[in-house]
């Protein structure tokens, strides 16, 4: 994960690490160098600007202390502005709730309905009891899928394929938990394959009728800046509460990630890194940026 954001701002920090002293010079050639490494990683430029000002300043505010090791000095810096950038301190996952309802939304292909399915095996072993619910009315293969998983993880999957209602499904699927006295239900909606008002209009009255507790915006990491503007269409009309970063064990530059939480100024909460059902994290904003810098 992060590797080439990682082996970019590696080579950033080679120039001073060979250095006596931290000094204005050279403080302002490895910021330069920082900056063209998280471009490169496809971070936007105006966000990379303004991080790399904080590390500048924050650098020459400490050149007084007398450093060991002005590259380690520079690591230690960027690494606390890597964690702010990524959220600070990791955020809460609110289950609270009989059930508690957790919506999933996202383009078509992001990783939704794989997500949903490592979702409820991640609750199942934090010994909750999780509804997996099939809301795409247009895709019966999308339905199909979710039942797969739900079988090969031993969760119950709620889906109606006579009725084209997303909505009613989404009620008539809670209606079910209680029944049946599940406390998670993990509602997986349609996608499509770019933001269309028809599908905002759905997921938007499937969230007024069933007040979600977590509304998470699921993006695929390998597309780049297009994921930062997919992340505003959806917050602006769902105001999701997290986000969730698929493929990160694919040939990502890691870099449209950070964008994204810098730009609609939501956690992120879960990374997916690979196709199995174990494969996702809880993501720790520290962890990573000690991950990025190690
Ligand atoms: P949806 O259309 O948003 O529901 O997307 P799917 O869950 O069907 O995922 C689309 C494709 O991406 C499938 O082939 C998944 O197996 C794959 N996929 C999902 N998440 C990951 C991931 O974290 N890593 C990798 N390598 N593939 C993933």
């Amino acid at each position: 994960m992060f590797e080439s954001l990682s082996e970019r701002l590696e080579s950033a920090f080679k120039n001073i690490k060979g250095q006596g002293r931290i000094n204005e010079l050279n403080i302002a050639n490895t910021v330069k160098d920082i900056r063209r490494a998280l471009v490169d990683a496809d971070v936007n430029y105006k966000i990379a600007k303004d991080f790399t000002d904080k590390v500048k300043d924050k650098a020459l505010g400490e050149k007084v202390l007398l450093s060991v090791s002005p590259g380690q000095q520079m690591v230690k810096i960027v690494q606390d502005e890597l964690t702010e950038l990524m959220g600070g301190k990791a955020s809460e996952f609110n289950i609270t709730g009989t059930p508690a309802v957790i919506l999933i939304a996202g383009l078509q292909g992001s990783g939704k309905t794989t997500f949903s399915g490592k979702l409820a095996n991640y609750l199942k072993s934090q010994k909750k009891s999780p509804l997996l619910v099939a809301a795409d009315i247009y895709r019966p293969a999308a339905i199909d899928q979710l039942h797969v998983l739900g079988e090969q993880i031993q969760v119950d999957v709620y889906s109606d394929r006579e009725n084209k209602d997303a909505v009613s499904i989404a009620k008539a699927a809670i209606a079910e938990a209680k029944a049946k006295n599940k406390n998670v239900v993990i509602i997986d909606t349609a996608g499509r394959l770019a933001v269309d008002e028809v599908m905002m209009t759905e997921v938007a009255n499937i969230k007024s009728a069933v007040n979600p507790t977590e509304i998470l915006f699921v993006v695929d990491s390998m597309t780049g800046q297009d994921a930062v503007n997919t992340a505003k269409a959806f917050n602006d009309r769902l105001d999701f509460s997290g986000v969730v970063l698929t493929k990160l064990d694919g040939d990502t530059r890691g870099g449209a990630a950070i964008s994204i939480q810098y730009t609609v100024d939501k956690p992120i909460k879960f990374v997916s890194n690979g196709e199995k059902m174990d494969a996702l994290d809880v993501f720790y904003p520290d962890r990573m940026a000690q991950r990025i810098l190690g």
